[in-house]
């Protein structure tokens, strides 16, 4: 506030001398033209150097107060300092007498991203070449430190050749960086902003900036500005059934989490990439091919979270293949001595095609195995008892303390068994037959006999007539053997619980939709391998592990608990390959450490495949020819 008062006192004259640049006028080198549009900060015009005699366009700041001030020129000084062929350059900035600051950019035909989606939605290939562009900044940006924390329509161009720009540096975070604590949140947070985005001092992640690319996507994709923080936007499916293996991309991109979104745009834009792959129309492709030729390497979002956890000499080994396919022509030579090895693959494959993309990655699988443990809520059981009273002055433990013997082998099931909880045996006398151990014959009603009508058969006829005789049941005791205490007088009370023990595996791989999961699967080497805390928040911030914990855990409630487990993750590198053939746009993955090739018919010769199947033929029909003929005599 201070320095706000203390800044517009001194330059009364020079804010209002801004708004007075206009076409005609000349600020230092640069002769104005026509105004062709603002935005937030500056108002930009067509302007011409006046002794290099070249155009560029003039961003005059058109706001006073030392926050505009210091915005500006830090906009001006990080766009000056970093060079990305997707980055708005800054030629040259600097403070006019008359005019205020100013800064110039080179005179690039485009429009803000918002003018094309003013019209409605972007269409997919196109949406997908903006965001790899973006991208490449974006993680440019965090390489060097830097928090754009504005992405938005607004601040990125599309040039008519379709490149996209980044460019609206004024609400950057960097370490040298202006405070801009003091700013009003509620006019700088757009509907692209993440939850948890502020202003104030501290240090801002670069999930922020992943946060806000997702945003853009989705207006993008969808032509709607997403709904804001804390609202699940809707699935792309519902609008075009062929963009809903993005949905999975984008809800990470948006998950409020920040833990849980792409570590780098990089990582979001392959995962799109694959997800999109049907959509992108032949030829489409090359958006997302700038990275030409030479291979990228794109880190597992799991190993930046486990890298301590994970077996070094595994990585190490990926990337060195990594290096080995990317370096020079590793791909080509590999591809022709693949060719040459099986008579129906193409000869000469490496040099056949023309290779757009490398890039590597490692691929995991996650092995959960839990051990759960069951042990049902007390029930109070009674047995037979004589002898002494029994009443343990002890207090009977919690049913989850007691110790119960179970097998040495880890992860062994235990079937359902019977435990007595200790000390809460109790003796009583038997409330049926008072202690007596005999209870009244109930046939009887402790009488010893009973009446029973018999009929006799007389040369008069029939009729009945009563007989006593002893009762069967006490034989004529009166008195039977108490049922209940089983004639002991007593009854001992003790709480029994059943347990068990039962082994569960659990399993989760990563994203790995167009690839063989067999495959996969067999070439795959373990990583790691450890008894886990499953409520360590370290393993859920590793998305396919959080998911498997989330299922692993459903079932845990008041009668079951988990006991132990085991996490085993098993990581093989992968390397994808974007090559045309024949002016298709077409993929091949390379698996595992052996080098396996996996890919379309365009990997083949199909005379070769034809030559070879008659020669098999011909074969089988010799063969069988000599054999029905020597069987002839
Ligand atoms: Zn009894
Ligand atoms: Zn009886």
């Amino acid at each position: 506030m201070k320095g706000s008062a203390m800044a517009s006192s001194r330059q009364p004259a020079k804010a209002a001398a801004t708004s007075a640049a206009s076409e005609g006028a000349e600020i230092k080198n640069y002769h104005l033209g026509e105004r062709i549009g603002q935005d937030e900060l500056a108002l930009v015009y067509r302007a011409r150097h006046l002794t290099l005699d070249r155009d560029v366009h003039v961003h005059v700041l058109r706001r006073s107060g030392w926050i505009a001030v210091s915005r500006f020129q830090l906009a001006a000084k990080l766009a000056a300092r970093i060079q990305h062929p997707h980055i708005l350059p800054v030629l040259d900035a600097g403070h006019d007498e008359r005019y205020g600051y100013y800064l110039v950019t080179p005179p690039v035909n485009a429009v803000p991203l918002q003018q094309m989606l003013d019209k409605g939605p972007i269409a997919p290939p196109t949406a997908i070449r903006i965001f790899a562009h973006i991208g490449q900044a974006v993680d440019e940006l965090h390489r060097q430190k830097i928090i754009h924390r504005d992405i938005q329509p607004q601040t990125i161009l599309v040039q008519t050749n379709g490149t996209a720009l980044l460019t609206g540096f004024s609400l950057a975070a960097t370490v040298e960086g202006p405070d801009l604590s003091e700013l009003d949140e509620a006019d700088y947070l757009t509907p692209y902003a993440a939850p948890e985005q502020t202003f104030e001092e501290g240090t801002p992640e670069p999930s922020l900036d992943i946060y806000a690319l997702g945003a853009v996507l989705y207006h993008m994709l969808t032509g709607e500005v997403p709904p804001g923080t804390g609202i699940e936007p809707a699935s792309l499916a519902s609008r075009n059934p062929e963009l809903a293996p993005a949905d999975r991309v984008l809800r990470r991109m948006l998950a409020p989490q920040p833990h849980l979104r792409y570590p780098s745009a990089a990582q979001a834009a392959a995962a799109l990439r694959g997800a999109l792959r049907a959509v992108v129309e032949p030829g489409g492709n090359e958006a997302l091919t700038e990275a030409g030729s030479e291979g990228q390497w794109l880190e597992n979002p799991m190993e930046i979270v486990l890298r301590d956890r994970l077996d070094a000499n595994f990585l190490e080994r990926t990337r060195k293949r990594a290096e080995q396919l990317h370096n020079g022509e590793g791909v080509r030579r590999l591809l022709d001595s693949w060719s040459g090895d099986n008579p129906v693959r193409r000869r000469q494959l490496g040099q056949a095609i023309r290779i757009d993309q490398v890039v590597s990655y490692n691929v995991y699988f996650y092995d959960l195995k839990v051990l759960y443990e069951t042990r049902t809520y007390p029930e109070t059981r009674e047995r037979p008892f004589s002898g002494s009273r029994v009443s343990s002055r002890k207090q009977a433990p919690d049913r989850w303390q007691v110790d119960v013997a179970v097998p040495e082998e880890p992860f062994a099931d235990v079937p359902v068994t019977e435990v007595a909880v200790p000390n809460s045996e109790k003796s009583s006398v038997c409330p049926r037959c008072k202690g007596e151990t005999r209870v009244t014959c109930a046939r009887c009603q402790g009488r010893g006999t009973l009446d029973i009508k018999r009929t006799v058969k007389s040369p008069t006829g029939t009729h009945s007539e009563l007989q006593t005789v002893d009762c069967p049941d006490c034989h004529g005791q009166a008195l039977l053997t108490c049922d209940r205490c089983d004639g002991q007088g007593s009854l001992l009370e003790s709480s029994v619980f059943q347990f068990s023990r039962r082994g569960r595996l659990w399993q989760n791989t990563d994203e790995i939709e167009g690839l063989p999961q067999r495959t996969l699967e067999e070439r795959s080497e373990q990583a790691n391998n450890a008894a886990i805390d499953l409520h360590d928040p370290m393993w859920h911030a590793v998305q396919p592990l959080h998911e498997l914990i989330e299922e692993a855990t459903k079932s845990v409630g008041e009668e079951t608990r988990i006991v132990a487990a085991e996490l085993t993750i098993r990581g093989i590198p992968v390397t994808e390959v974007d090559y045309t053939f024949r002016n298709k746009p077409r993929t091949l993955a390379i698996i595992g450490f052996d080098d396996n090739i996996r890919g379309d018919l365009s990997l083949f010769d199909s005379e070769r495949i034809l030559i070879v199947t008659l020669a098999i033929l011909l074969v089988v029909l010799v063969a069988a020819m000599v054999y029905f003929g020597m069987l002839r005599p």
